[in-house]
């Protein structure tokens, strides 16, 4: 049977206890709730790019003289969602490519799944970067968060070679409508956006994601059996 690529959204999806990585981190560092607000408005108003959006963030953390330990204390109660490292196992040894497509921060994955790296064929989300004194001095901004997530199982799937009905994608909230419309088959897990839930094909609830592994096998037989 021919593989699927099979993507995964982070926070809320494969990470447990947080709706956005981002506002986690902000509110643990009590980062200026004012300054936050204004960067996070001029973004959806359209005046600064994403790729701005996350540097301004960053230089909030950055102004503050942050290093890698006081992030990773602040995140240290991030666990992976119920269910999730048996999923990514079992996904993994039936050998589908597996991706991930976040605007979450790698710290975050290297908390809570440490060898994510293994584990997927493609990561793409946000990278920080630091000195070699471990502090915080900037960000890599992914280009493939929000309306560009779908872009981005696009780009996997192209350098697969794989038409895009053997996609699969798995996410929670608004910023996957787009990617999850792209996908051949998408699954609302744990779903806090009723857009989302209306667009996806299938609507899972949580907290246990293993659920989704019965409905990504059946349409892996549905595809494969339709190839033929
Ligand atoms: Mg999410």
């Amino acid at each position: 049977m021919e593989k699927l690529l099979i993507c995964f959204d982070v926070d809320g999806t494969l990470i447990d206890d947080t709706v956005f990585i981002w506002q986690t981190l902000h509110d643990k560092m009590n980062t200026d709730p004012i300054e936050r607000e204004y960067w996070a408005n001029a973004y959806w108003t359209g005046k600064i790019t994403y790729e701005q959006w996350a540097q301004k963030d960053v230089e909030m953390w950055i102004k503050m003289r942050v290093n890698r330990s006081h992030l990773l204390l602040a995140i240290e109660a991030l666990k992976p969602m119920q269910g999730a490292l048996e999923t990514i196992n079992i996904l993994h040894k039936q050998s589908h490519y597996l991706g991930i497509i976040s605007g979450s921060l790698d710290i975050a994955l290297d908390q809570a799944i440490p060898d994510y790296k293994t584990l997927f064929d493609y990561v793409f989300l946000n990278h920080l970067v630091f000195d070699d004194a471990d502090m915080l001095k900037g960000v890599i901004p992914t280009p493939f968060d929000i309306e560009h997530k779908a872009s981005g199982l696009r780009k996997m799937a192209h350098e697969l070679n794989m038409p895009m009905n053997r996609t699969v994608f798995i996410g929670d909230n608004f910023n996957d409508i787009e990617v999850a419309k792209s996908a051949g088959c998408s699954i609302a897990f744990n779903c806090k956006s009723e857009e989302l839930a209306s667009v996806a094909d299938h609507v899972v609830p949580g907290p246990d994601i293993r659920a989704v592994i019965p409905i990504i096998e059946q349409y892996w037989a549905g595809v494969t059996l339709k190839a033929r």
